[in-house]
C-alpha cells in the first residue's frame, strides 16, 4: 500500500498517550458530552453510547433523543442527563433548543433513523455547534444527502463508518473500498477535511493531513450489533480527554478492541459476546494497561 505514515497503534502507544487524571478534577474537567440518537425503533443503541461514554472517563454526559426513548432508557442509564431534541409526535421544533454552548463534544447517529425529522436534526448540529462532532451510523446517511456540509464547518468532524457506510459515503462498491481502505479514507478525510475512524477487524483512523495509523486490538466477538454505537460512546469520551484528536481516536479503537480481547480471555467467548458486555470490560482495560 503506498501508505506514507503510517502506525501501527498497540498497547505502548496507548500507555503514552492517554491522559492521567487529575487528583484535583471537578466532573467538568473530564468534558460534558451530548449523544444524540434513538428512535422507538431503537432505543437501545443510544443507551449503549451513553453508557460506554460514561465507562470511558466522561465527566458529564446528556442524552438528546425522543421523549419516549428518554422514558424506556432513563432508568438503565441513570448517571446521564437527558434533553428531549427530537419528539416525533410533536413534529420537530425541539432542535433549536439545544443549549450547544454547554457540551465541549457532540456524538451524533446511532439509532436515530432515517426519517427528515432526523436529517433536519443532523443538518442543524452540523451547522450550529461550535465543538468537535463525531458522525456514525443513521447520522452518515443524512450526511449523505449533502455531504458539501463538513467542509463548511471549522470545528472537528469524525465520522465512524463500517465498510458498508463508506461505500455509501464515497459512492463504491464494498468490494473495491475494501481493496483499498487506506486510499479511500485518505481521499475521503482530504475531500471534506474531516477524520475518518473507519471500522472493522483493523481499524484504520485516518487524519485531515493523510497520517494514518492501524488498530491492533478486537476480535470477531465484536461482530453483533451495537459494538459500533459502544465504540461511538468511547469516542466521545477520548475526545473530550485528550488534547490530540489523532491520539484520542487511536485510544477510542484501542480500548474498545481490548475490552472484547481481556473478555474472550477471561469470560466470554465468540459466540456469547454482547456489545453490553463490552461496555462493562471497560474496566478491566483501564487496570490492565495504566
Ligand atoms: P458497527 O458495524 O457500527 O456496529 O461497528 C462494529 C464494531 O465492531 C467496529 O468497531 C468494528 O471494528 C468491530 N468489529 C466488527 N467485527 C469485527 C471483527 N471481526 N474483528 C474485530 N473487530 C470487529
Ligand atoms: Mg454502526
Amino acid at each position: 500500500d503506498d501508505v506514507p505514515k503510517k502506525y501501527t497503534w498497540g498497547e505502548h502507544h496507548f500507555r503514552s498517550t492517554l491522559p492521567k487524571r487529575d487528583p484535583y478534577a471537578h466532573k467538568g474537567t473530564h468534558g460534558k458530552g451530548l449523544a444524540i440518537g434513538g428512535s422507538v425503533e431503537m432505543p437501545g443503541s443510544i443507551a449503549m453510547t451513553a453508557k460506554a461514554a460514561l465507562r470511558a472517563g466522561a465527566g458529564l454526559l446528556t442524552v438528546g433523543t425522543a421523549k419516549n426513548v428518554i422514558s424506556s432508557i432513563a432508568q438503565t442509564c441513570i448517571e446521564a442527563t437527558y434533553l428531549m431534541v427530537d419528539d416525533h409526535n410533536e413534529h420537530g421544533g425541539k432542535a433549536a433548543a439545544i443549549p450547544f454552548e454547554r457540551f465541549d463534544c457532540i456524538v451524533m447517529g446511532m439509532g436515530m433513523g432515517r426519517d427528515k425529522e432526523a436529517e433536519r436534526l443532523v443538518m442543524h448540529v452540523l451547522n450550529e455547534a461550535n465543538c468537535p462532532v463525531i458522525v456514525d451510523a443513521d447520522g452518515l446517511f443524512h450526511v449523505k444527502a449533502d455531504p458539501s456540509i463538513l467542509s463548511k464547518r471549522s470545528d472537528p468532524i469524525i465520522v465512524t463508518p463500517h465498510p458498508g457506510e463508506m461505500a455509501m459515503l464515497l459512492e463504491v462498491p464494498i468490494a473495491e473500498l475494501l481493496e483499498k481502505p487506506f486510499h479511500y479514507s485518505r481521499a475521503f478525510a482530504a475531500i471534506h477535511q474531516v477524520y475518518v475512524v473507519l471500522k472493522g477487524k483493523h481499524t484504520i483512523i485516518t487524519v485531515p493531513d493523510g497520517k494514518q495509523a492501524v488498530n491492533q486490538t478486537g476480535n470477531q466477538g465484536l461482530a453483533k450489533g451495537g459494538s459500533g454505537d459502544v465504540l461511538s460512546g468511547i469516542i466521545l469520551a477520548m475526545v473530550m480527554q485528550h488534547k490530540n484528536i489523532f491520539q484520542a481516536l487511536c485510544n477510542a479503537c484501542f480500548v474498545h478492541g481490548a475490552a472484547a480481547d481481556l473478555l474472550i480471555r477471561d469470560n466470554h467467548s465468540y459466540y456469547d459476546l454482547l456489545a453490553t458486555d463490552v461496555i462493562e470490560g471497560i474496566p478491566a482495560v483501564y487496570r490492565t494497561f495504566l
